[in-house]
């Protein structure tokens, strides 16, 4: 199987780059976010303080994860059998995300799902610790990064559009403070891996970004 691991922080353009390769590629693309943002949802529907360890870690039993893929392909996100793919792009949901992701039995709850995608599938996954944790043997690495303006920028008007009631400043205050949050948390960092491509897309564009790692893919023999 061949594995892509994309990492990078919020903004960076992981997402809308790891789902036109995939479409391309006709591999699977693995949001992981999207599975820490669910267990960040339910964190709040049980109106548990995501800060609390011990609590969060108690609603690890009645939480079920799982991703279907619709017939054009699109990742679907189930939470105990409920479609929540809409409801986890909620903002104030990023922060839960964020908050339950530093729990180490949180990592571990997602992390055989993660790994038996990727056994199972050519997939494209991207996240924070995909290549550093996840997935130490994928065939290419990348770190995506921009300038936290360009991905404030981008967030901002991804919210707009999903009718989001937002300012720039406060997604560029809170981008800046959840990349510090999973930039230096105790375990799965979101750091490079050693031998990631660093990807600085900040003047480039989509298109110029998929080509980018088609060229990458196709220089390793992978396409
Ligand atoms: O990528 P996205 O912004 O949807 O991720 C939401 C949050 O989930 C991140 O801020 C991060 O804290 C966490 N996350 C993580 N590891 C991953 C993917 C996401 O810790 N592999």
């Amino acid at each position: 199987m061949i594995n892509i691991a994309i990492d990078g922080p919020s903004g960076a353009g992981k997402s809308t780059v790891a789902k036109a390769l995939a479409r391309e590629l006709s591999f699977i693309y693995v949001d992981t976010g999207a599975m820490y943002r669910s267990i960040g949802l339910h964190t709040r529907r049980a109106g548990v303080d995501p800060a609390d360890k011990e609590a969060v870690i108690a609603l690890l039993p009645e939480i079920a994860v799982t991703l279907s893929y619709g017939e054009d392909g699109a990742q679907h996100v189930l939470l105990n059998g409920e479609d929540v793919s809409f409801a986890i792009r909620e903002n104030e949901i990023s922060l839960y995300a964020s908050a339950v992701s530093k729990i180490p039995e949180v990592r571990t709850f997602l992390l055989a799902l993660q790994r038996d995608m990727a056994k199972a599938n050519n997939v494209i996954m991207d996240g924070r610790d995909i290549g550093t944790v996840i997935l130490p043997d994928a065939q290419l690495k990348i770190f995506m990064f921009a300038s936290p303006e360009a991905r404030a920028k981008r967030r901002y008007l991804e919210l707009l559009e999903k009718g989001q009631d937002v300012t720039l400043e406060q997604i560029l205050a809170e981008i800046e403070a959840r990349d510090e949050q999973d930039r230096t948390r105790e375990v799965a960092p979101a750091v490079p891996a050693e031998d990631a491509v660093m990807l600085d897309n900040s003047d480039m564009t989509i298109e110029e970004n998929v080509a980018y790692i088609r060229s990458l893919l196709e220089e390793r023999g992978l396409h």
